[in-house]
């Protein structure tokens, strides 16, 4: 299964990458060329959802699953934060060494180092 995790998490850098381009784009959309930029990262985003469909395609193939198991997963890791919204809102969650709020996707502290497995594998 690390495979499958390799492919989330480079899967989830991109979704952030796409997400953050994605703001940086609207924020600007009076400039020149962001209607072409935009529509590369709606290229992006289809490539990104294409990928997530034959994983869990072959997650079915392989393990028997349902598609109602996997959206009664959905609801109930979007309810983790409180709020039903359909996003992944991990909290926050302290470096076990300095005490600081760490993003849960962090894998390693930015104030000191220390290596803090993440609760969240996607952004
Ligand atoms: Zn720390």
């Amino acid at each position: 299964m690390s495979t499958l995790r390799d492919l989330l998490e480079r899967l989830g850098q991109d979704v952030s990458d796409v997400r953050l381009e994605r703001a940086m784009v609207a924020s600007q959309h009076a400039s020149e060329g962001s209607g072409q930029r935009l529509a590369e990262l709606n290229e992006r985003l289809d490539h990104m959802t294409l990928a997530i469909v034959a994983m869990w395609d072959l997650v079915k193939e392989t393990h028997g699953l349902v598609d109602r198991q996997l959206l009664d997963r959905m609801a109930k890791l979007d309810e983790l934060d409180g709020t039903k919204d359909g996003r992944l809102r991990m909290p926050p969650r302290p470096c076990r060494q300095c005490g600081r709020n760490l993003k849960a996707t962090r894998s390693r502290c930015l104030y000191c180092g220390t290596a803090c497995a993440p609760t969240q594998i996607l952004p």
